[in-house]
Formats: C-alpha cells, sequence, structure tokens
C-alpha cells in the first residue's frame, strides 16, 4: 500500500529535500506539492508553526498534510533567529542578506561561544474519516554545530554556507545532498515519524 502526503510548503528546495528523504526512509509514501492558501504563521513556536501550516493543507485537500518549521538557533543570541530565520534581515527567503546579517551579528564572537543548532520540527495532520478520528503528530530534529566566519561551499540553501556541524571540518553546504539528508535535522525529525507512518500505510 502507498500513501501519498500533501506537503504544505512552496519552499522548492524543502520540497526536494524531504522527497529524497522519504525515499529512503519510507519507500510507501510519496509527497504531493501544495499550491492551496498558505495560513499566517502566528504562531511563536516551530511546533505551532509547523501545526498551523499542516492544518491548513489537510483542511484545504482532505488529504493526510505535513508541514516543517525550521531555522537556526544561535546560543550567543538566546536561540535567534529562531523562528524568525527566514526574514532575519527583514524581506522572507533572503537568504545571502540573512546569513550576511548573522555573521555581522557574530563579528566579535570567537570559537567555543559560536554554537548553534538547526532545528527542524514537522507536524502530519491526518483528517478525520468515515472509520476514525482526526490525529496530529508534531516531531523535532536538531542538528548542532557552530557558525563559521565566512561563507563556505555552495549547496543546500539558506544558513547552510555558515553552518558548520558537529563532527566536520567543513559546512553544511559543502556536504552533498546526499550526505545532508542523512545528517541534517530535518532528517533527523524525520526519522522519528517514519514509526508513524508505517502505522498510516498499513
Ligand atoms: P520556514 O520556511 O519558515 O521553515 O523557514 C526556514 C528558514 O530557516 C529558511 O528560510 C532558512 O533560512 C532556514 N533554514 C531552515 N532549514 C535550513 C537548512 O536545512 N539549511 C539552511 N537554512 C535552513
Amino acid at each position: 500500500m502507498t500513501l501519498e502526503v500533501v506537503l504544505a510548503t512552496h519552499n522548492r528546495h524543502k520540497v526536494e529535500e524531504f522527497r529524497r528523504i522519504l525515499a529512503l526512509a519510507v519507500p510507501g509514501v510519496t509527497v504531493a506539492g501544495y499550491d492551496g492558501p498558505e495560513p499566517i504563521e502566528d504562531g511563536i513556536t516551530f511546533a505551532e508553526n509547523a501545526l498551523i501550516k499542516a492544518r491548513a493543507a489537510a483542511d484545504h485537500t482532505g488529504r493526510v498534510a505535513m508541514a516543517d518549521d525550521s531555522g537556526i538557533c544561535v546560543d550567543v543570541l538566546g536561540g535567534a533567529p529562531g523562528i524568525f530565520s527566514a526574514r532575519w534581515a527583514g524581506t522572507h527567503g533572503e537568504d545571502r542578506a540573512n546569513l550576511r546579517l548573522l555573521l555581522d551579528q557574530l563579528a566579535d564572537i570567537r570559537e567555543p561561544r559560536r554554537g548553534a543548532q538547526f532545528v527542524c520540527t514537522i507536524a502530519v495532520v491526518v483528517p478525520a474519516s468515515a472509520t476514525r478520528a482526526a490525529q496530529e503528530r508534531v516531531v523535532e530534529g536538531i542538528w548542532p554545530g557552530s557558525i563559521a566566519t565566512e561563507p563556505r561551499g555552495e549547496n543546500g540553501f539558506g544558513y547552510d554556507p555558515i553552518f558548520l556541524p558537529d563532527g566536520f571540518e567543513i559546512s553544511a553546504a559543502e556536504l552533498s545532498a546526499t550526505e545532508k539528508n542523512t545528517y541534517s535535522h530535518r532528517a533527523r525529525a524525520f526519522t522519528r515519524l517514519v514509526p508513524e507512518f508505517r502505522g498510516l500505510i498499513q
């Protein structure tokens, strides 16, 4: 049996990463894009925002929907940018401006005080059916590391060029897509979701 899950994001990088991670982790589950209305993300945690997006897509399509909310949390900034990662420099999705501002803010901070982590929260919403009540699941994955002093690498997106994952000498943007999808916060959150999906496709 297979299950097609609507992925409630318009971010094509995320759709691609989710597709690849899912194909590796749960072969019976495939991802469908979503072009319905995007709700206002007015939650104050990653989990709240992921649920807002997944609920909206499940309501709109009547199908199993999944959404993630993710970002980078820097220790010395008290966890910021956090939920504001996508618009840290003011405009949503300006990746280069966002990472440049973060580098400037950390200009005077030396190792070992440049610790940071990527966080990914994934929400899955299964709409109510004739045979069962609606279900919601939320999982979180964390990828620890630190912030580089200069961008390095061309792969990935967002803050990848300035994120040095623990245990690596290179940035997340210097990892191959397969390597990133093995270690990333998104992959770690997914590992926690796999048993839930197995239950849904039985
Ligand atoms: P969201 O689309 O509201 O979840 O915003 C996530 C933002 O966090 C993105 O725009 C990126 O700036 C950052 N981010 C999340 N995941 C990653 C990643 O895997 N690599 C680099 N940046 C990421």
